[in-house]
């Protein structure tokens, strides 16, 4: 394959923006060689400058949920940037939006829109500690929400694939109003709220985690943060950036049956335009500025192009559910798919998945259910198989923690040529 085009590019933007890239992951530092750049895509492909196609199963790191370029998106694009693109003034847009995402996700009673899922997580904390008095969180090792101060302790994500799971720079009187806690252990959970009585605002929770790679949460320990929460009077936030809209249409909240008091979402709601939101229970959602006391504002927040792409988004979702049995029928072809080449080529792995979500993970375990589990995995497997399936036309996640995302314009053709390119890598790996 051939990438010249990217080379000199990647070259040029390392002189410009640190590391070549806006956002760490997408340097493929974690995998080695160089990150190709897109020039376009369509339904499930990306195409790089050197007119190279690949089956993309990055697809935005979540948002591309109906696939790239989706047709009904792009028209209604077109048509709002023709009216403006930002006015900093109320629109029906936005009232539409926040209808969809009440109806649709069940702990949302109301909602406030911003520009991505940090500033969500930043805002919903900031909210929990306002309403509760108290200044502590709990979050779980290896989960990621955001770049907000108070999250980059044990985070996951490009935090964790660059191995920098603290970041110089969060002072140190913010780190010590974040505990962290275990993954799928609740006793590490009830210890710190032995540890802290009355300090706890909110425990803030991926109900699936996505930023390890993919762990499920066991039941009991969602209905345990539940119950924690409840009794001793702190909230319970579930970031569904990336679960929301993606394992139902009401998010992980609706897949598992639990209602937490407030929920970060982002990706998927702004059909691939930047946005973010964050709701919940409307008499906390009411101690927000103008109303309560709690500030957040944003000059884009709301903004009409991003309302306008994300509703028909949201309607879309709504009125096909079908779309759900899909995504779960043609990911569970995959996983099963790897897991048979596992088996038939003798490499040692895992395949976790949840609905659209998936993550191979190198590994001799024979499950990977916490944060442990997932820092025993063989990196540099993954950043063989990595290059391989690259070299095949198949773009995976530049990293072996995070996940991959099968999005419904992916064919069972396409799903059955990514097995088949898997296979090869991981026989690759064998020799
Ligand atoms: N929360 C979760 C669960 C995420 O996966 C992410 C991003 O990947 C974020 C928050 C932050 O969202 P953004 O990158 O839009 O700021």
């Amino acid at each position: 394959m051939n990438k010249k085009k990217s080379l000199s590019a990647y070259e040029k933007a390392c002189e410009l923006i640190p590391g070549g890239v806006n956002s760490p992951v997408r340097a493929f530092k974690s995998v080695g060689g160089k990150p190709v750049f897109i020039e376009k895509a369509k339904g499930s492909k990306v195409f790089d400058i050197d007119g190279n196609a690949y089956i993309d199963y990055v697809g935005s790191w979540g948002p591309m949920i109906l696939g790239h370029a989706y047709e009904p998106i792009v028209e209604t694009i077109r048509r709002q940037a023709l009216d403006g693109t930002s006015y900093g003034a109320p629109t029906l847009l936005e009232t539409r939006m926040a209808e969809l995402i009440v109806s649709m996700v069940p702990s949302v009673e109301m909602v406030r829109m911003v520009n991505s899922g940090t500033e969500a997580t930043m805002s919903a904390i900031r909210l929990a500690r306002g309403y509760t008095e108290r200044n502590k969180i709990i979050k779980f090792a290896g989960c990621y929400h955001g770049h907000g101060d108070s999250f980059l302790i044990k985070a996951g994500s490009g935090a964790v694939t660059l191995g920098l799971p603290d970041s110089p720079g969060v002072t140190e009187s913010i780190a010590k109003d974040t505990l962290t806690a275990e993954y799928n252990n609740i006793q590490s959970v009830e210890a710190l709220f032995d540890a802290y009585p009355g300090e706890i605002a909110a425990v803030i929770v991926e109900p699936v985690a996505g930023n390890m790679g993919v762990v499920l949460p066991e039941l009991s320990f969602l209905k345990g943060l539940r119950e924690l929460t409840t009794r001793y009077h702190a909230l319970l936030i579930f970031d569904e950036v990336i679960t929301g809209f993606r394992l139902a249409k009401g998010g992980a909240q609706e897949y598992f049956g639990i209602v937490p008091d407030l929920t970060t979402l982002g990706k998927i709601i702004g059909g691939g335009l930047p946005v973010g939101a964050y709701g919940g229970k409307k008499e906390i959602m009411q101690q927000l500025a103008p109303v309560g006391p709690v500030y957040q504002a944003g000059t884009l927040s709301g903004n009409p192009l991003a309302m306008a792409a994300g509703i028909v988004m949201l309607e879309t979702l709504n009125n096909n559910p079908s779309i759900y049995t899909e995504l779960d029928r043609k990911a569970g072809k995959l996983a099963q798919g790897i897991r048979n080449n596992l088996q038939k080529t003798g490499i040692p792995g895992v395949v976790n998945r949840a609905g659209s979500l998936m993550t191979l993970f190198f590994t001799n375990l024979s499950g990977v259910k916490s944060f442990d589990d997932v820092m025993q995995s063989d990196k540099q497997r993954y950043a063989a198989y990595f290059q391989s399936s690259l070299e095949a036309g198949i773009y995976l996640a530049p990293s072996q923690f995070e996940a991959a995302f099968v999005s419904h314009a992916h064919t069972d053709e396409e799903i059955e040529r990514t097995i088949d390119a898997s296979y090869r890598a991981l026989q690759h790996l064998a020799d």
